[in-house]
């Protein structure tokens, strides 16, 4: 078969494609501009023909993914903005909904050999920010930062409107997919993965150009940037990038997936848990919060398993095992 993977070269979907690819996949793989195909050419220079990649430069315009869905049978659609440097919300949210409908009508107009559509989502449509320990599964949705977003315009706050983002398109993508699913050969699945932290393939100079999740880990983690209190009070969930991208092969091969909404979490973390690991690991690294009891320190939002364990299983990279690769990734690159 033949995966199409938008935005292929970003940091989890050079995983991704890897990951169809060393399964036996053919893929096809889009990005913006000439110059971004030029490192995933050489990166999957081994797999011959069976990796191809395909300009699109503009996600938001009509039609924009007509040619790249012919011959494909799954699509996995990573492309969209993550990042909080946007001042005007629609930076994120246009290409955000509008990438994610275009690939869904394209898919329906042109993609006749279309068995599956995975859209990666995020944790981020799912939690609302809250003050009392809660766990939160695929029933939950983040209505709290679209009508953030919606009152405040520009002065929302930057994790709400990259929030807004990923829930207006994931909406839009289950709504599209409702509409149109009487007409189509293709069934539609969403994978909601947490903070995706591990090594990386994609190309980078310097680790300061590094993708969001992946610079915050180096920042805390390698330059020791956050204060004692943030390293014990801030956290999440993460799930290594490499079994988010296994987790992204499960959902175009699993049949059982089907029409699902899936939260791909390995568990939860205090940014102290992965100082803690990097220090043990290499005791140059900043100690941190010397103070910190992962044993009794209450983690607030945390991520129901279940759906994930039944419907792909995944077999999760430990924190001890992520912060490892990771950092002898990062000495590899000097
Ligand atoms: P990257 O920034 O590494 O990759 C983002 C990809 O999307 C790149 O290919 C980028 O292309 C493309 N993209 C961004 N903005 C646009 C745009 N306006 N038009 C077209 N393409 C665009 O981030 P990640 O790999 O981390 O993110 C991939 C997906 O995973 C996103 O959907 C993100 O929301 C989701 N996600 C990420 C998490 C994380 O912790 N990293 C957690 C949960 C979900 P270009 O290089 O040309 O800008």
């Amino acid at each position: 078969g033949k995966v199409l993977v938008t935005g292929a070269n970003g940091y989890i979907a050079v995983w991704v494609v890897k990951a169809f690819l060393d399964q036996g996949f053919s893929v096809r793989g889009t990005v913006r501009s000439e110059s971004k195909a030029t490192h995933l050419r050489s990166l999957f220079k081994s797999f011959g023909d069976k990796f191809e990649v395909v300009i699109v430069e503009d996600i938001t315009k009509e039609g924009a993914f007509d040619e790249a869905v012919k011959d494909i049978d799954a699509i996995a659609h990573t492309a969209s903005p993550f990042h909080f440097k946007a001042e005007d919300p629609d930076e994120l949210i246009i290409p955000a909904v509008h990438g994610t409908t275009g690939i869904l009508a394209s898919a329906l107009k042109r993609g006749s050999s279309v068995k599956r559509v995975v859209v990666t989502s995020s944790c981020a449509s799912v939690l609302t920010p809250t003050t009392e320990p809660r766990v939160f599964s695929e029933e939950d949705w983040n209505e709290a930062s679209i009508a953030e977003v919606k009152e405040k315009g520009r002065a929302a706050s930057s994790p709400a409107k990259y929030r807004a983002s990923k829930t207006l398109a994931e909406r839009a993508a289950w709504d599209f997919w409702n509409k149109h699913k009487s007409e189509v050969r293709w069934d539609l699945v969403v994978v909601n993965p947490p903070f995706v932290f591990g090594p990386f393939l994609h190309e980078v100079d310097k680790p300061e150009n590094l993708n969001e999740s992946a610079r915050d880990w180096y920042d805390t983690v390698v330059k020791g940037t956050k204060d004692n209190d943030a390293l014990v009070t801030i956290g999440s969930s993460y799930v290594d990038v490499r079994d988010l991208a296994q987790g992204h092969l499960l959902a175009v091969t699993k049949q059982e997936a089907s029409g699902e909404r899936i939260i791909v979490s390995a568990g939860p973390w205090k940014w102290q848990d992965f100082v803690n690991t990097a220090h043990r690991l290499r005791p140059s690294l900043p100690a941190g919060n010397t103070s910190y009891d992962p044993a009794t320190t209450v983690h607030l939002i945390r991520y129901s398993p279940d759906k994930e364990r039944k419907l792909l299983g995944v077999k999760f990279r430990t924190i001890e095992e992520t912060t490892k690769d990771t950092l002898d990734d990062f000495e590899a690159r000097g």
